[in-house]
């Protein structure tokens, strides 16, 4: 497999290279030169196969001779050791639960992968990589999770001093090892500078051999396929076309699903769903694409004005607004409407959306309405209990906290305080 720039089609870089650098130098993105389509016969088999069996058959085809079989074949059963069941919410939507991993969210599937194959590919290098990554919340949770003890890679969060969740910061803080978080006295936006110009510092690169984690890495996209053939796979009813609704910030999770259609999975259509911040859906309504900065909400790992992902959906439609919205219908709600259906599904149904879930459920259900013959899968993207400040009020009693972060309540935090401050942050990485 090799990787063009979305800036710069005649580019062509083999996979190691993009997954190392994360980014291409000309600030686009990287995306496979070819995306393959799966055969007849890996679908007349289709229906017996494991989740782990769905990824070793996806990523050789999709990757090619980029990473030998049997390696692949220990990254697989390495990063995918939880399911992505199907909940049958009603007789029209199913919910793909992806949250059964450590830090209960989607995230966990790309953080995972991309971990075990960074972790191959720097295997047999002299200088150990350090990542950095910036985060406002579940990002952090999921790369130090997935980055536990991977050999030869040393991973440093910043996080912004009381602006993430206790548990959450106790997911970045607790796990030691080869993970260090900095607790930065400042805004998400200011640990992201930090991490900024450490990449443009060339003295400290000439020392410090440093990549970032953050979804633009194509090796999080590619594990984000798996899902969507395992969701196929358990539909019962598979005569009436299968509409797949991703709750979105960068997109990076639909454009995933795209690239799974892309190889042949017989998906429909796709629904986009965001909360106030709708760039994409404005942009399929009118066109024209106009990022704004972003809006807070409740669903807030979905409050993206500026969507990293876009430049990849443009590219595989080759810019044609006209194809885009032939394949993706875009909703947006507001925080009370997440707040009622997340009420009246639990009281209806008994079961507990989480705010971004929640989102995706009316926009299908709002889809529904106009495409009545069709049969929805909603991305289920994380678990209630992250999100018990929101969830619990409205639905008026206590969730169950699943014991992978009930357990991190008694956990001891270590990081490492800091200010904003660009040269102690230097000092700090080059101890
Ligand atoms: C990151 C995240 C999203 C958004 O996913 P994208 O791939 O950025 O569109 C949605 N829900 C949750 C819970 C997330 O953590």
């Amino acid at each position: 497999m090799n990787l063009y720039s979305t800036n710069d089609p005649s580019l062509s870089i083999p996979l190691d290279q993009a997954v190392l650098q994360g980014l291409p130098p000309d600030n686009g993105l990287y995306m496979p030169d070819e995306i393959p389509s799966l055969s007849p016969v890996f679908f007349e088999g289709f229906g017996r196969m494991s989740f782990q069996e769905i990824a070793f058959r996806v990523c050789e085809v999709l990757l090619g001779d980029s990473v030998p079989k049997t390696d692949l074949t220990q990254i697989i059963h390495e990063s995918i050791t939880f399911d992505a069941p199907l909940y049958s919410l009603d007789p029209q939507v199913d919910i793909l639960e992806l949250f059964h991993g450590p830090t209960l969210a989607f995230k966990d599937f790309g953080a995972r992968f991309m971990a075990k194959l960074m972790g191959y590919f720097v295997r047999e290098k002299s200088e150990k990589l350090t990542i950095l990554v910036a985060t406002s919340g579940d990002t952090g949770g999921a790369v130090a999770s997935g980055f536990f003890q991977t050999p030869g890679i040393e991973v440093i969060i910043l996080y912004p001093s009381g602006k993430v969740s206790h548990l959450q910061e106790k997911q970045l803080t607790t796990l030691g090892h080869n993970i260090a978080a900095i607790e930065v006295n400042g805004t998400f936006d200011d640990c992201q500078q930090l991490v900024k110009q450490a990449f443009l510092d060339e003295e400290l690169r000439k020392k410090l051999w440093i990549t970032s984690a953050n979804s633009i890495n194509i090796a999080r996209l590619i594990p984000q396929m798996f899902y969507y053939f395992r969701a196929y796979q358990q539909l019962q009813n598979k005569n009436q076309p299968a509409v797949f609704c991703v709750p979105s910030g960068n997109f990076g999770n639909l454009t995933a699903g795209l690239m799974a259609q892309r190889m042949g999975l017989p998906i429909a259509h796709f629904v986009a769903a965001t909360n106030a911040n709708n760039i994409v859906p404005q942009y399929l309504e009118s066109g024209t694409y106009s990022p704004q900065p972003s809006i807070p909400t409740i669903s807030n790992a979905m409050d993206v004005g500026k969507p990293s992902n876009f430049a990849r959906m443009l590219d595989l439609f080759g810019n044609d607004w006209a194809k885009m919205r032939q394949a993706i219908s875009g909703y947006s709600c507001s925080d009370q409407q997440t707040r009622e259906v997340i009420n009246q599904v639990f009281s209806e149904k008994g079961y507990v959306l989480d705010p971004h879930t929640a989102v995706g459920y009316l926009a299908i259900k709002e889809y529904q309405k106009k495409h009545p013959n069709t049969h929805g899968v909603v991305l289920s993207t994380a678990h209630p209990s992250k999100f018990l400040d929101v969830v619990e009020p409205v639905i008026g009693q206590a969730v169950e906290v699943p014991e992978q972060l009930a357990s991190l309540a008694d956990k001891p935090k270590e990081a490492t305080a800091m200010g904003v401050d660009y040269q102690a942050f230097k000092a700090y990485l080059l101890r």
